[in-house]
């Protein structure tokens, strides 16, 4: 039985860092039942442990949908446009997943509506590649959106997006404990990583929406990043992927 209302943890970008999922789902709980989890693409790709991250999350109601690194992870999607390292990654994992982790990735869809939210990895105009970090993308973007308010991913970055009343488009950045109340304004909300930090803070984050309140507030997460590392560098993947996390760049 599902109770309303619900406190639901937002997850994006976990790129098969379960130590860094795990460590947001505890945080998520220590503060109050979690009834479950949306993710906003990218579960795997970088970080070694792609099978386990998809099997945390299965353990959740789970509404999720895919990142470039899903697809390109089930081979629906080349690797020509990723970056040395991140090819490598990806065609790591492509090779790790069993036929129903693969068939799993294959099901996810590329946006989603839940109630009032809207899903989606990059942004409406561009669902899996487009990174929204300008005042242009964001206006073209709510005007794709039908919904109150829309979860993005893909940058790694906190924040939130006002849709000012003449159309205009206001960024702000979100950090550990940033409360955001949901009103009249439509929104776009990134909750950034819950796998690889990029803003030069190594600690990973969520949001968690608390439905009865009526916010989304911002979390930042400690965790055990040695775990993480030694996992990536056993498997043979790129140093650099296991050094970044621990600056956060
Ligand atoms: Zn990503």
């Amino acid at each position: 039985m599902v109770r309303w209302p619900m406190r639901i943890a937002i997850v994006s970008d976990v790129h098969s860092n379960l130590a860094g999922l795990r460590a947001v789902l505890r945080d998520a709980e220590a503060d109050g039942a979690v009834d479950a989890v949306w993710c906003l693409g990218d579960i795997v790709g970088y970080a070694a442990e792609p099978s386990q991250t998809i099997a945390a999350l299965r353990e959740w109601p789970l509404t999720a949908v895919a990142g470039n690194h899903d697809l390109a992870a089930t081979r629906l999607m080349g690797v020509e446009d990723f970056n040395p390292v991140a090819a490598a990654a990806a065609l790591w994992t492509a090779g790790q997943l069993s036929e129903s982790e693969r068939a799993f990735l294959l099901d996810l869809p590329l946006t989603l509506v839940s109630g009032r939210f809207t899903l989606v990895h990059g942004s409406l105009s561009d669902p899996v590649w487009e990174y929204l970090l300008d005042e242009g993308q964001a206006a073209a973007h709510f005007a794709l959106q039908a919904t109150p308010y829309s979860l993005i991913g893909h940058s790694h970055l906190l924040f939130w997006v006002e849709e000012r009343a003449d159309g205009t488009a206001a960024f702000h950045r979100a950090d550990d404990g940033t409360v955001l109340r949901l009103g009249e304004a439509r929104l776009i909300i990134n909750p950034g990583s819950a796998g690889q930090p990029r803003d030069g803070d190594p600690r990973v984050s969520y949001v968690l929406y608390d439905e009865a309140a009526a916010t989304m507030t911002w979390h930042r997460v400690v965790y055990d990043i040695a775990a993480t590392q030694t996992a990536i560098r056993a498997a043979g993947l790129p140093p650099f992927l296991a050094d970044r996390l621990a600056t956060g760049r």
